[in-house]
């Protein structure tokens, strides 16, 4: 086999799974993109129908689907707590019955697999920054659990299936990232203080907003996760991919206000159920077995992702559940 490969990416035209496709397109490989359109748009990947090496599939990773691939990005999945709690039986099933049927076609194929896991599988975390050896602190029974804890079944699922059937797995746990293309309705920080932000209206801190994440560039998220999977062969991961610069949310609410130049307010909501405290990856295992590193600094990022708020029309975006 040459050097050039089918390349399956479920949830593919998502934020990440859509830049993803871009890039692989780009290089020449031969692109299948799943997508239900749950969180989505077909615009997302409309720049890619014309190409001769992409081709989009209306469906449901829940369901079998028979196809012949060599490798298999598995980001099928809402991202944002608004999306995934809208219907938590689902995301469970998503996560688990969807990753069942990847694997199978993995295991049928003789494909290598990344699964998209998250920094969510830590849960709220008594260890800071966290390493891949923590094993998390998760509620499995609050209303992020689904997400969490259908991610951690996920994770279980690819190395059993490459303990069993040694299946070549590959597993990132994502961080929050961030960049163009993000639903502008998804609920997540970054997307609402830009919105906020950019109408002049309040911002709204949930909390005391002393609670920190560590925010990453789409484009460093996306060459992390390129380069595990094109990683040395007995690699499987887990592997933390993302930025370990940490801001308070009150610091991203004041940046945003800064970039814009907004006159927005800050105003605080309550702080919802399982919230965690604190969150920073340790990401000297990506540094050492795959030379990755993030780029770009947020101050940059949040920059050119508030450049392509301005640039879209936000009606032609609707929001995808009614929780925000
Ligand atoms: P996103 O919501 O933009 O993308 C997810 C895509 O999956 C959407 O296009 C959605 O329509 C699709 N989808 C959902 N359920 C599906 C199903 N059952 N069958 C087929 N398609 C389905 O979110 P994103 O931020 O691009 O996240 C991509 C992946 O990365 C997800 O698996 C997410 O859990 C993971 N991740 C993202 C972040 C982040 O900060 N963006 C952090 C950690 C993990
Ligand atoms: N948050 C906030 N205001 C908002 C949206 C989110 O203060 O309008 C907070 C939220 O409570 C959390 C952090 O920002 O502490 C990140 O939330 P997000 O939903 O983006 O992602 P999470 O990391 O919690 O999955």
């Amino acid at each position: 086999m040459g050097s050039l490969k089918r390349i399956l990416v479920t949830g593919g035209a998502g934020f990440l799974g859509s830049y993803l496709c871009e890039r692989l397109v780009e290089a020449g490989h031969d692109v299948i993109c799943i997508d239900n359109f749950f969180t989505s748009q077909k615009t997302n990947v409309a720049h890619l129908l014309g190409c001769g090496n992409f081709e989009l599939i209306r469906h449901d990773i829940v369901h079998p689907i028979w196809l012949e691939v060599d490798e298999i990005y598995n980001l099928a999945c809402p991202a944002a707590p608004g999306h995934y709690q809208y219907n938590p039986i689902k995301t469970m099933k998503t996560s688990v019955l969807g990753m069942i049927n990847m694997l199978g076609m993995a295991r049928r194929c003789g494909a290598k697999i990344l699964q998209a896991s998250t920094s969510e599988i830590y849960g709220d975390p008594e260890i800071h920054p966290q390493p891949e050896s923590y094993r998390g602190a998760v509620n499995p029974i609050g209303p992020r659990a689904c997400y969490d804890e259908g991610k951690r079944a996920a994770e279980t699922l690819c190395f059993d299936y490459q303990r069993v059937h040694r299946t070549r797995i590959r597993v990132v746990r994502i961080f929050n990232t961030y960049g163009p293309r993000m639903h502008p309705y998804d609920g997540r920080v970054v997307s609402n203080f830009i919105r906020q932000a950019l109408a002049d209206e309040p911002i709204t801190i949930f909390g005391s907003g002393n609670q920190t994440r560590s925010f990453c560039y789409r484009d460093d998220l996306v060459d992390g996760i390129i380069r595990m999977m094109n990683g040395p062969d007995d690699f499987y991961g887990p592997v933390n991919i993302g930025n370990p610069g940490e801001f308070t949310i009150r610091q991203l609410a004041e940046l945003t206000i800064r970039l814009t130049g907004s006159r927005s307010p800050l105003v605080e909501r309550p702080l919802p159920k399982d919230d965690p405290e604190r969150r920073r990856p340790d990401i000297s295992l990506a540094e050492s077995r795959l030379g990755w590193r993030p780029s770009v600094a947020l101050e940059e990022g949040l920059t050119r992702t508030i450049e392509w708020f301005r640039s879209v029309d936000l009606s032609d975006y609707r929001a995808p559940t009614p929780n925000y």
